[in-house]
């Protein structure tokens, strides 16, 4: 496997930075989690855009133009001859002084790992997860927006935690104002009648792209497209439950916080959107091309 360190292609092993980086110091630094089904970078685009615009908001200079960026994704991708994996994408605010102060890091590092993807197990996709609301508030908008994709994760991580010690395979945050927010690393949906509803991007939730091609496919399908603030009391009352996320795609929630969703199996409309998602994958993004 070769690693795209600064540009440079390395191998694995030789895939080094230095201790003194503040990514790893502080998580001052934003990445991206990315998918390739059969050699298409599923919306390597907006993946780019939401990336350069977390740089933005911490005000990380990233050493490249957008276009640049894409080519280097692209040829990490190709060198690789991956055709279905994940792409993780990394620029850190790069080496300084053991203070926190950002000035100190002359330049980003960053990063492209293309690799194979670890999914929840097949049998969760049929048969759905059963999930928990968690203690852990989702991080106040204005302490640490959660739209901005930063290596800061350890509220996320808290979360997982707590699902982790109650033997739940995700967790559900709830933010101060007492709103569902998103999953540790997913956006949730809910259905109710042929409503579709999300909690708004003001609610403590990443931008996530899987949630905007689901909202995309609500409206094709003729559903009632719902970007709100949902209590757990929506939850639970909903008619059917799934999460979104680059990783795990789109998966059916069937049990949250011990009430049943849907009697306890995946819904009908919520497998449409599974089906329609499917077909998206290989449609849009960029197409990467290698010899075999
Ligand atoms: N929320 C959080 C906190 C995430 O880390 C992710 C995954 N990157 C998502 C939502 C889903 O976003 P996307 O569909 O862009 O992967």
């Amino acid at each position: 496997m070769l690693i795209n360190l600064n540009g440079n292609l390395v191998q694995k092993e030789d895939a080094k930075i230095s201790v003194f980086d503040h990514g790893l110091l502080y998580g001052d630094g934003v990445f991206e989690g990315i998918r390739i089904y059969s050699n298409n970078i599923f919306k390597l685009k907006e993946h780019i855009d939401r990336l350069y615009d977390s740089a933005k908001f911490i005000n990380l200079d990233i050493p490249l133009s957008k276009k640049e960026m894409i080519e280097e994704v692209v040829k990490t991708v190709a060198v690789n001859k991956l055709k279905d994996g994940y792409i993780r994408l990394v620029v850190t605010r790069g080496e300084g002084d053991l203070g926190l102060d950002p000035r100190k890091c002359k330049k980003a590092t960053y990063f492209i790992i293309a690799d194979k993807i670890v999914l929840y197990p097949d049998e969760f996709y049929k048969k759905g997860l059963s999930i928990i609301t968690v203690a852990t508030r989702r991080n106040v908008n204005e302490a640490l927006e959660p739209r901005v994709k930063s290596l800061n994760y350890l509220n996320n991580i808290l979360a997982k935690i707590e699902a982790n010690n109650a033997g739940s395979l995700e967790a559900i945050m709830i933010n101060q104002q007492g709103y569902v927010s998103e999953a540790t690393g997913d956006n949730i949906f809910i259905i109710k009648g042929n409503n579709l509803i999300t909690p708004s991007l003001f609610c403590g939730v990443l931008n996530g792209i899987t949630r905007a091609t689901v909202i995309e496919i609500g409206r094709k399908i003729k559903m009632n497209v719902l970007e709100n603030v949902l209590t757990r009391y929506d939850l639970y009352t909903a008619d059917e439950c799934f999460l979104t996320g680059t990783a795990a795609e789109v998966i059916p929630v069937v049990e949250i916080d011990t009430r049943k969703i849907n009697g306890g199996i995946p819904g009908t409309k919520t497998k449409v959107i599974m089906r329609e998602f499917k077909k998206l994958t290989k449609k849009i993004g960029v197409k990467v091309k290698y010899k075999t």
